[in-house]
């Protein structure tokens, strides 16, 4: 008689509702697996929820499965490690570096946070304590098995996977997962349908059961160039005689940046002003570039334009140095949403002269000081100080590593027949709601909008 086939279980741990803090669960009876293992970021109730106990014994975890190493995806890695976990984290072979990275950079923000507060006193915790430290990083990463897109990869009797590319940023991948005759497809964060650095991502045909990312379910991107948009503000910066400051994501968009402005600069359409890097992040992460030349669509000239008559700023008394210099100038600093790093110096300093551009060149996540000044606020509290908000601030729209609603679409079309469901996670509600309606109106097949701590049994 034929074994019936025990229920999957799939709960979501986080980007559930909200875009940060992915982590899925999936469960036999014998086996469980987790598909990335992001941190909460944005707002105060969010983050908070990076301090509650783990909702996943790390003994009964036989794997981590990651899509890419954006640390809404990664960054709660170490805190699983100082848990206990020590099974695989299998990851592709950049996705291995660029989290290694990421990681750090989390590592050091937070210890330095938590020197800070202590040192200041603005913590309501005596002592302020990072959740994870440098040493917690080291012990994450021998955990690390990879593997390249398009081999699949048996895990146990119950799991087996394969990655394949996403087009989202460096090494990014979406998750097949064979569980006891069923497929899953796990989308991680997807590209668009033609991304400026990457390919396009890959698709699939079949699958049971689709967890798709829903970050701009309800938008669609505007068609102008980013060449165009960028060019513009360059200009009108300059003609105020200021300086251009852009937060930006040390992956992907600080490399999209470089090779936007120095095309721009090398044909004649920007004055030729100085151009600072100042994200050791995203300098490690150009790196890694040159090294997995597989895993971009750039050729080797265009690898080299994008750190041509770039300054690269590794400490910060360079960063010091390059506010004291007058005249127009370019600095690209992390962190993209303002939520920490080396731009939070820049800002202190121009933020109260309207001269000065801030120009915001990604997706702004509820609760991140780069969501309120995009939103208009006046004032921004950075250090436990309140600085006004006087400088231009500008948002770039063509450029993201997110596909939009009909990239979305068009990726899920590939599928020949529908799947058992479709759940939607990886969105604020808004987006959310209206991808839900889209899907069931223009393929009709069955959605559910992904909660947080919810278990769902899949037969
Ligand atoms: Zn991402």
């Amino acid at each position: 008689m034929l074994q019936k086939p025990s229920p999957i279980q799939i709960k979501f741990l986080g980007g559930a509702g909200t875009v940060t803090g992915s982590k899925i669960l999936v469960k036999t009876d014998r086996h469980q697996v987790l598909i990335d293992c992001g941190l909460f970021q944005g707002l105060k109730q969010l983050r908070l929820l990076n301090w509650q106990k783990l909702r996943v014994d790390p003994d009964e975890l036989d794997a981590v499965i990651l899509t890419h190493g954006h640390l809404d995806h990664c960054g709660y890695l170490p805190v699983l490690v100082q848990n206990g976990y020590n099974g695989p984290i299998y990851a592709t072979p950049p996705t291995r570096d660029v989290t290694n990275i990421i990681l750090l950079d989390s590592a050091k923000i937070q210890e330095e946070d938590a020197a800070a507060a202590n040192r200041k006193g603005y913590s309501k915790h005596h002592p302020a304590k990072p959740l994870y430290t440098s040493g917690d990083v080291e012990m994450t990463m021998p955990l690390f098995e990879t593997y390249d897109d398009g081999e699949w990869v048996v895990i146990n009797e119950d799991f087996s996977f394969c990655f394949r590319k996403s087009g989202h940023i460096l090494g990014s991948v979406f998750v097949e997962l064979k569980c006891q005759g069923r497929k899953f497809v796990f989308s991680g964060d997807l590209g668009r349908r033609q991304p400026i650095l990457m390919e396009p991502p890959a698709f699939v045909q079949e699958a049971d059961y689709v967890v798709l990312e829903s970050t701009y379910g309800d938008r669609l991107h505007a068609q102008t160039s980013p060449y165009d948009e960028l060019q513009e503000i360059v200009h009108h910066t300059v003609a105020k005689g200021g300086v251009l400051v852009i937060p930006s994501f040390a992956v992907e968009r600080a490399q999209e940046l470089l090779l936007l402005l120095n095309t721009l600069r090398e044909d004649g359409s920007i004055p030729a002003i100085p151009i600072y890097l100042d994200t050791p992040m995203g300098i490690d992460v150009t790196e890694l570039y040159l090294r997995y030349r597989d895993w971009h669509s750039l050729s080797d000239a265009e690898c080299r334009t994008m750190m041509h008559n770039v300054h690269v700023i590794r400490d910060y008394v360079q960063s010091m140095h390059v506010l004291d210099k007058q005249g127009p100038k370019i600095v690209i600093a992390g962190s993209g949403m303002v939520t920490g790093g080396r731009v939070m110096h820049y800002l202190e300093r121009l933020l109260g002269d309207s001269q000065n551009t801030v120009l915001l060149v990604g997706f702004q996540a509820p609760g991140t000081r780069g969501n309120l000044l995009r939103s208009g606020a006046t004032e921004l509290k950075m250090q436990g100080r309140y600085y006004q908000v006087k400088a231009e601030v500008r948002q770039i729209s063509t450029l993201s590593a997110h596909g939009d609603q009909s990239d979305l679409l068009w990726w899920l079309s590939h599928l020949k027949d529908a799947p058992q469901r479709i759940f939607l996670n990886h969105g604020e509600a808004q987006a959310l709601e209206a991808f839900r309606l889209k899907i069931t109106d223009t393929l009709g097949w069955p959605v559910t909008i992904a909660e947080m701590g919810t278990t769902y049994d899949l037969q």
